[in-house]
């Protein structure tokens, strides 16, 4: 891997996320050998995944390259590859680019969805959660236009210009939002040609209310909202099967369709050779204790997604999500120091600041720990919020002008088809009837 052996204790950190980029910069001007592992070179923002799949952002402006962020960093190395096993025994790690060994390592890989093992679903419908797969959605979507516009029989038109998407949480909620609103304002005058009313949007949540984990009042603001922009609201219906046609669902209805979103369900990112029992199960995350230590292991911590921290107020873990893996990643790299120094380490405490959705242009609902609130303000605090933690100075601003020009001109510049998305689905249907 070219990199040094020094005298400095080496720590290895896998994944450049929320958690590994906190934990790494709290590391920084130690006397440290600090390595970074990443299968990307850059750090994604998630949250605005779903405006890069509906042409609203460019993907460049929610990612930031992990190289910049520690130029000027001493004793510091990225590296460029999939980290695919642990061997605890000789503390090391087996890489896509060769082996490398750790003093210490701190796992934060994330998480990636879960098709709860239906190969089906897995197969035929589309995940979110990293650009390439966003930008899968962004081609899918306006090839589906395209061939739309095609497209003779109308029930197969129908299926193309028909969306799914299965899961009610924020990932679900915020795409059904934006795909309606640019079913309002960009697509009519996209395809004059079209019939555009008959596109439709599903959001189908297997439990009663959408936004599980935000206060009643968000979920039931956020309902009303995506009804009101035109969203087809399905509650307590489950998802069984979707064989690229027909999603298949426990109740009566079912879907025609070729575009299944799947935000239904993540887990962690697991990395093969950790020793069983400190996995769980459910959440299917590593068991870490309350300094994220990995149970059974002396030398290796987990923070974010990855990691599952029992507490008496997170029974299944804290919420997978970008605070819990900032504030550990921070606490872990002040561990790690403590650790080395031979002085006591600190416990883990979550301050929850609070979660928020937008569905659309002046819709967004908040719940702060003292103060809930839905609609414009909330739409203004929400967008605040997320261009403040952006990273980097060049995506700020890049999104901020993105967000005016989109709220003035009613658009959303980047419907672009730059990489077709070549379809899993059966057949292909336009080239049967064009
Ligand atoms: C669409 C979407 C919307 C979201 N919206 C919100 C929101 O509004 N608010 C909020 O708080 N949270 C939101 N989240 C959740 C939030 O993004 C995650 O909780 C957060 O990113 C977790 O941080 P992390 O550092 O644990 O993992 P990540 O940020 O996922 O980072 C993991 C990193 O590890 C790397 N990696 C994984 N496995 C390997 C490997 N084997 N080898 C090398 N590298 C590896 C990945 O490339 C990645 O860079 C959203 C998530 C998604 C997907």
């Amino acid at each position: 891997m070219n990199i040094p052996q020094t005298s400095a204790p080496r720590v290895v950190i896998v994944g450049g996320g929320f958690a590994g980029l906190a934990a790494a910069r709290g590391l920084e001007e130690q006397e440290l050998q600090v390595v970074l592992i990443d299968k990307h070179n850059y750090h994604t923002f998630q949250p605005l995944l779903y405006q890069v799949a509906t042409g609203g952002l460019e993907p460049d402006s929610i990612a930031f390259p992990l190289r910049k962020r520690f130029n000027d960093v001493e004793n510091f190395y990225f590296r460029l590859a999939e980290v695919v096993k642990v061997d605890s025994e000789s503390n090391k790690l087996e890489t896509t680019i060769g082996c490398i060994e750790y003093d210490i390592l701190i796992l934060a890989t994330g998480s990636t969805t879960n098709f709860f093992d239906n190969t089906n679903v897995q197969k035929y419908s589309m995940e979110m959660k990293s650009v390439p797969q966003a930008l899968n959605i962004r081609s899918l979507v306006l090839e589906n236009f395209e061939e739309a516009l095609l497209e003779s029989n109308l029930e197969k038109r129908l299926a193309l210009m028909n969306f799914v998407i299965v899961g009610g949480g924020p990932t679900g909620v915020e795409l059904a939002g934006a795909l309606a609103e640019m079913k309002k304002g960009i697509l009519p005058k996209d395809y004059p040609d079209l019939d555009i009313r008959q596109m439709k949007i599903n959001l189908i949540q297997s439990s009663g209310e959408l936004l599980k984990g935000m206060s009643s009042k968000a979920s039931k603001k956020a309902e009303d909202f995506l009804r009101k922009l035109g969203v087809d609201v399905w509650k307590n219906l489950r998802v069984l099967d979707y064989d690229g046609e027909t999603v298949m669902t426990n109740g009566e209805d079912h879907f025609k369709t070729q575009t299944v979103i799947w935000a239904a369900g993540v887990k962690g990112a697991l990395i093969d050779g950790m020793h069983v029992d400190c996995i769980l199960e459910r959440p299917c995350r590593v068991k870490v204790d309350k300094y994220s230590r990995v149970d059974g292991y002396d030398n290796i911590y987990a923070v974010g997604d990855v990691a599952c921290m029992k507490t008496e107020s997170y029974e299944y873990g804290h919420p997978m999500m970008a605070q819990p893996a900032i504030q550990q990643g921070r606490l872990v790299a002040k561990n790690v120091i403590a650790e080395l120094k031979g002085n006591a380490q600190k416990e883990f405490i979550y301050k929850d600041r609070g979660s928020m959705a937008t569905i659309g242009r002046n819709k967004a609902v908040v719940d702060l720990p003292k103060w809930k609130f839905q609609g414009v303000f909330a739409w203004f605090v929400w967008m605040f919020v997320h261009l403040f933690s952006l990273i980097g100075f060049r995506n700020k601003v890049i999104v901020f002008m993105n967000w005016v020009y989109n709220y003035i001109r009613f658009d959303r510049e980047t419907r672009l088809i730059i990489r077709p998305y070549k379809r899993k689905n059966k057949y292909s249907f336009n080239k049967e009837h064009v």
